[in-house]
């Protein structure tokens, strides 16, 4: 692995120039994966930046992780396809025993085992986490789960997900959230036991499926950490999450300006350049100091996160300021490219359907703010 951020950037871009658009343009159409890709991300070591090197990854910080994720999609290409490996890394090393670590990690370091699930939502709960229905029920010395996932990405393409559910109603008093546990499914086993798997068809392409559990057995030595607490350790894994995604929207922003300053300069109607129109100029300006502003919030976040502090208001607002630019970005993208940006060739299209998503998921915009006015501005919780 390179040593240095600005090395591992360069050599992502690297890789990144031989996955061009015809390559995702193709892979959109068929709504098909990105193996390629994925496969040349898992040998250069870059998915597995986070696992510490005694288990056979690079053991560096949350930073690296961001970078490589800008990177990719400031070059064009999506991440979509595989960066659920990273931001649940810091769930597993937090929170995961030595036995588990020691049975998936190098594996999945060697690129061996793909960690790329995370089943969290359900068709009913929404983002209401704490109404998950999908059970856990003790059974001698295993779990059987029982329940729906939606939205559950990348489940055809990984061996092992991540998975919420409940093993216990939350004790008269207690938080509605306690109860949840975690744990580490490897769906080898799983399918042909009870679990099914199938795809959704979105407006980019990104692989997410709907999960059935009809009764799947889990070792119980596959639950993470202790019975109850899943709920928590999740939420130190999402402020992992939120940043990795704001560091791939500050990634989109990039590429979504470079393409318009690019096609500004050269589109000439009138006489002279589109881009010597202040109408034109401007835009662009405006959402490339956005991108910078929350590629600052970014930073901050990731500094936190690093030296362990309580990051939640940073990630959560490094996320929606980055996905506010990137999305903004693609907007003014395709007002900038006129009708070409409509144009499957131009990849404009693709990526600001690509984009969009990061206003609803991981958390939705709203929800973002719900937080930032509760816990951060001290108003009443509104739900
Ligand atoms: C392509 C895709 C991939 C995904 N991948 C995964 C994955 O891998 N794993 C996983 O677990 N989930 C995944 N998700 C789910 C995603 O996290 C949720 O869609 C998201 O959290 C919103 O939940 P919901 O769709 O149920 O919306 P809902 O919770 O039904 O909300 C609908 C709308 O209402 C708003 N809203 C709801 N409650 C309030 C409130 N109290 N105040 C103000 N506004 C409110 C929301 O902001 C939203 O705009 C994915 C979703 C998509 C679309």
């Amino acid at each position: 692995m390179p040593e240095t951020h600005a090395d591992i950037r360069e050599a992502v871009r690297k890789l990144c120039a031989r996955y061009p658009g015809e390559y995702w343009r193709a892979l959109d159409r068929e709504r098909a994966y990105p193996t390629a890709f994925v496969d040349e991300l898992t040998r250069a070591g870059f998915l597995a930046v986070l696992i510490p090197a005694d288990y056979g990854g690079a053991g560096l910080p949350l930073g690296a992780a961001a970078a490589i994720l800008e990177e990719i999609q400031a070059a064009g290409c999506n991440g979509a396809g595989c960066h659920a490996q990273m931001y649940v890394m810091a769930t597993l090393l937090r929170h995961g025993s030595d036995a588990q670590k020691r049975r998936y990690l190098p594996a999945i370091a060697a690129g061996d085992l793909r960690l790329q699930a995370f089943a969290v939502t359900e068709p009913d709960s929404g983002t209401d986490t704490a109404a998950i229905t999908t059970t856990a029920r003790r059974d001698g010395g295993r779990y059987i789960i029982r329940g729906r996932k939606i939205w559950t990405s990348r489940a055809a393409h990984s061996d092992l997900m991540i998975l919420l559910a409940r093993t216990a109603l939350p004790d008269a008093g207690a938080r509605r959230t306690d109860g949840l546990s975690l744990f580490l499914v490897d769906m080898r086993e799983a399918r042909g036991n009870g679990l099914s798997i199938d795809p959704i068809r979105t407006m980019m392409n990104h692989a997410t499926t709907t999960i059935g559990f009809d009764d799947v057995p889990v070792p119980a030595e596959n639950l993470i950490g202790a019975e109850g607490e899943g709920f928590r350790y999740i939420l130190s894994g999402m402020n992992a999450e939120r940043i990795l995604i704001a560091a791939e929207c500050v990634g989109d922003a990039r590429w979504f300006i470079e393409a318009s300053t690019a096609y500004a300069r050269d589109r000439v109607v009138f006489g002279r350049p589109i881009g010597q129109n202040q109408g034109v100029q401007f835009p662009i300006a405006r959402v490339y100091a956005g991108m910078r502003a929350a590629r600052l919030m970014v930073e901050d976040a990731i500094r936190r996160f690093e030296a362990g502090e309580p990051c939640g208001a940073e990630a959560n607002m490094a996320k929606m300021l980055a996905a506010d630019a990137s999305f903004e970005a693609a907007n003014v993208a395709i007002q900038t490219h006129g009708g070409y940006g409509f144009a499957e060739d131009f990849d404009i299209e693709r990526k600001f359907r690509e984009t969009r998503l990061y206003q609803v998921a991981p958390i939705s915009t709203n929800l973002i703010l719900s937080y930032l006015a509760e816990h951060v501005l001290g108003l009443p919780r509104s739900y």
